[in-house]
């Protein structure tokens, strides 16, 4: 292997040449401690930058087998490290100067979920390192200025790589912490399936968040306590006894005045299919992996879904059996975000009336009496919720503070006081049956067939090279085709919605093929990722320094709206 030296000598010898002869510093390099991968060259200053990955082995790296023994773990402490690296670079960014991108240094910014990321992976075998990065090799004009580029490979780099990386320089009882808190979030998440809950709140954890712009905890909040009724104590593995409200499965109804905490309630719950960093507040929330929020999304796309039992004898004659539209409704697009959600196979429905389609949600007595159910395509949520329960396991937990209809079908029902949850449910269930419900009842629908096969987009020609762009967490663009996640509400991360762009692309050239259904691809394709991540479905020369793990339930999010899938 060539050595940090020949780098160096090669990039004096560029020194001022026309940018291009920069591609020759591609090849992998040994610096003491560590190996530098120069894996792409930008084409030019003001391009996207270079990628380069540093390689450090276990052996050198020297974390101790107990910080990344399980999968858990693994996703942990190479969040832990990358947060401690970023921060360490952050200074020398753009310190190395020039045109365009020159010294730019960009490594992950990770927000208040741990996730797994393409930029910083740990191997399960031997500890081995792996950081991706981008930098901006420095040029003036389209000169080269080597000088820049060696302040960065060969001072700041070196600076920060042993500092972070090496466990020997690090502060051990954080990263102790860290692993932890891995281990403790584990904990939580198998109670939730050996108790039969859908989620588990601690006492003490802060929800809300400083401001609607930012996710850290908000100062001075009112801290969370459970109702006595709903309390358990989990015996975590490090932290020890904890206390808090289990949500059990079946139907919870959320109640309680206006600006009572509600959603920031929900919020938290959503977010909870993640593990939070020491600090965040909620670190002890989890909820069921598979939620999913449904809400209203009108003017997405729906296509040939079956939204029957929901929507049936549309005015103008449409199938609801095989509903597509390019611009729906609010109930509509709340019932394909049901179906779909089915479909994803979640086992939680997360539903807030501050984004619901009230006439998906009930209908009232009066408006009964007056529209005929003939007349009316829409069979409410609430005429569906138990049936949901009863025969395909899929709980509910709901928002409701202006309907006092769901009091009738909740097994559950929570009253936000003031930020803190006081379990009413006798007292509602004996109010309720004061107002009983004159509805007929629904009849029952069957559940929804699932046998959507796509088949392959002419757009996706193999060989062909496909322009893929992302637009924040909201949106990414491929082949022109532009598909919104902004209503997609667990998705956390730009990372994620840049690696489901990186899915899409490769279930349209591998997977897409006319025969398969989505039921089966989606679930191959997300056993592919958890056994061998985001790298099995690399497709160029070096992987992506920007991609993180999104759940299977947003890959089906993510199909569902977008508009160039071939049915
Ligand atoms: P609701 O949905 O019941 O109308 P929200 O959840 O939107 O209420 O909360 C209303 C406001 O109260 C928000 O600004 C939120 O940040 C704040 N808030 C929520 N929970 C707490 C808490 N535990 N302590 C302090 N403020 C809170
Ligand atoms: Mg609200």
């Amino acid at each position: 292997m060539k050595q940090a030296n020949d780098l160096r000598q090669l990039l004096l010898q560029i020194d001022h040449k026309s940018y291009p002869a920069y591609k020759d510093t591609r090849g992998s390099y040994r610096f003491p401690g560590y190996i530098l991968n120069i894996d792409h060259v930008q084409g030019d200053p003001f391009a996207s930058p270079s990628k380069v990955s540093i390689a450090v082995s276990g052996k050198t790296a020297g974390f101790p087998a107990d910080t990344y023994d399980a999968p858990h773990k693994r996703i942990a402490l190479p969040d832990h490290i990358l947060r401690l690296f970023a921060r360490s670079l952050e200074r020398y960014s753009f310190k190395a100067r020039g045109s365009g991108k020159s010294g730019l240094i960009g490594v992950s910014r990770c927000g208040q979920e741990i996730l797994e990321r393409t930029a910083c992976q740990m191997d399960p075998e031997n500890g081995d390192l792996l950081i991706r990065m981008e930098i901006g090799f420095p040029a003036d004009g389209r000169r080269i200025k080597s000088g820049e580029l060696i302040k960065i490979l060969f001072d700041y780099l070196p600076e920060c790589i042993p500092k972070n990386l090496f466990y020997k320089n690090l502060d051990a009882r954080r990263v102790r912490q860290v692993r932890d808190l891995s281990e403790d979030q584990h904990y939580i998440r198998q109670q939730l399936g050996v108790r039969k809950l859908t989620a588990f709140v601690a006492d003490g954890t802060i929800l809300p968040r400083e401001s609607g712009v930012s996710a850290r905890p908000m100062k001075n909040a009112v801290p969370f306590v459970s109702p006595d009724s709903l309390k358990i104590t989990l015996d975590l593995p490090n932290h020890g006894p904890i206390t808090g409200m289990a949500i059990p499965q079946g139907i919870t109804l959320i109640v309680g005045g206006g600006y009572h905490g509600k959603s920031t309630l929900l919020k938290a719950l959503e977010l909870g299919v993640y593990d939070h960093i020491a600090g965040d507040g909620r670190e002890y929330v989890a909820t069921d992996v598979t939620a999913v929020k449904i809400r209203a999304e009108d003017g997405r796309s729906i296509k040939k879904t079956d939204i029957s039992m929901f929507i049936n004898n549309l005015p103008n004659d449409r199938d609801t059996r095989s509903f597509s539209t390019e611009d729906a409704s609010g109930s509509t697009s709340q019932a394909a975000n049901v179906i779909e959600a089915m479909e994803a196979a979640t086992r939680l429905f997360l539903i807030d009336e501050d984004t619901c389609a009230t006439n998906f949600m009930v209908r009232d007595d009066l408006m009964q009496r007056v529209v005929h159910r003939d007349q009316e395509p829409i069979t409410p949520f609430i005429e569906r919720v138990r049936q949901i329960y009863q025969e395909q396991g899929i709980s509910s937990i709901i928002v409701a503070g202006s309907s006092g209809s769901y009091f009738h079908v909740a097994d559950t029902i929570l009253q936000m006081d003031q930020y803190r949850p006081v379990d009413i449910t006798a007292l509602a269930k004996r109010e309720a049956k004061a107002f009983p419900l004159t509805c007929e009842g629904a009849p029952k629908a069957a559940p929804p067939g699932t046998s959507r096969c796509p088949r392959p987009s002419p757009a996706f020609r193999k060989n062909d090279r496909i322009k893929m762009k992302t637009m924040g967490k909201d949106a990414f663009s491929i082949n022109k085709e532009t598909v919104d996640l902004r209503y997609v509400e667990q998705l956390v991360d730009s990372e994620q919605t840049t690696a489901l762009a990186y899915l899409l692309k490769y279930m349209e050239l591998h997977c897409f093929d006319g025969r398969t259904p989505l039921t089966k691809i989606i679930p191959t394709l997300s056993a592919q990722l958890l056994e061998k991540g985001l790298a099995s479905i690399n497709e160029g020369s070096y992987l992506s320094s920007n991609l993180a793990m999104p759940r299977p339930q947003e890959i089906y999010a993510c199909i569902d709206r977008y508009r160039g899938l071939v049915l």
